[in-house]
């Protein structure tokens, strides 16, 4: 493994800081200075220093969440309210960060992991990690409309979404599944349909679900407890 992504996982620091002591030569492997970001390093191998101190592996954490809307997905802001703000206090906010983004009125499944090799496994395209919404609509939807959807619909920025699934729950109301995650996705599916969404829900991301869980709470899950 890089140097740098085994200083990452032991949350010396940020992956800024980590890069500026190793070319100020304050990182050593093996009592040797002459070593850069890409060194390669295993776990219970080489001995690393950082300024003088040998760091122990942190432990990846995951936590789901069950977002409420008036919440931008973000660790910080200067102005708006952040979902770091609904992290109860015993979460270091400092490693943790969220996997893909719900917009500030979108509620539901938001994933929070120190974990860096899975928040970019699950993001791959390649994956088609599936993410169900509820979607609730200004107006009636029709069979065509489910079909266009179901075929993939062509989004405002001229993007060719791939096809979703549709559940019918009733006139104004959907359950649709897609893989990907374009900027306000759900929202541009359906106003390619001339509709408008006027509620929208994850209610599930992958395998998690908002099973047993209130609006606002976080709770821990095991790493095992992520299928991807
Ligand atoms: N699609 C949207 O339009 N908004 C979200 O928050 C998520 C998916």
């Amino acid at each position: 493994m890089r140097l740098e992504k085994y200083l990452v996982q032991c949350g010396v620091a940020s992956r800024k800081k980590i890069k500026t002591a190793i070319a100020q030569g304050r990182v050593t492997v093996n009592g040797n200075i002459e070593v850069n970001d890409a060194t390669d390093v295993e776990w219970g191998e080489d001995i690393i220093t950082f300024d003088g101190i040998i760091p122990e592996k942190k432990q990846l954490k995951y936590y789901i969440m069950y977002k409420i809307a008036g919440y931008i997905t973000a660790m910080e802001d200067e102005n708006k309210k952040t979902v770091a703000e609904l992290l109860p206090e015993y979460i270091d906010k400092n490693s943790v960060f969220p996997v893909g983004r719900l917009d500030r009125d979108t509620e539901g499944v938001l994933l929070f992991t120190s974990d860096g090799d899975l928040s970019h496994a699950m993001a791959h395209p390649d994956r088609n990690m599936e993410k169900t919404y509820y979607v609730e609509l200004d107006k009636e939807i029709s069979q065509e409309d489910i079909i266009a959807l179901e075929q993939g619909v062509i989004l405002d920025t001229n993007y060719a979404a791939l096809p979703g699934k549709v559940e019918y729950l009733n006139s104004k109301c959907i359950h649709l599944t897609i893989t990907e995650g374009k900027y306000h996705q759900v929202k541009k599916m359906l106003k390619a349909v001339k509709n408008k969404v006027i509620y929208l829900k994850r209610v599930k991301f992958g395998n998690l679900t908002l099973d047993g869980m209130i609006p606002g709470e976080v709770k821990e899950i095991k790493r095992e407890d992520i299928i991807i």
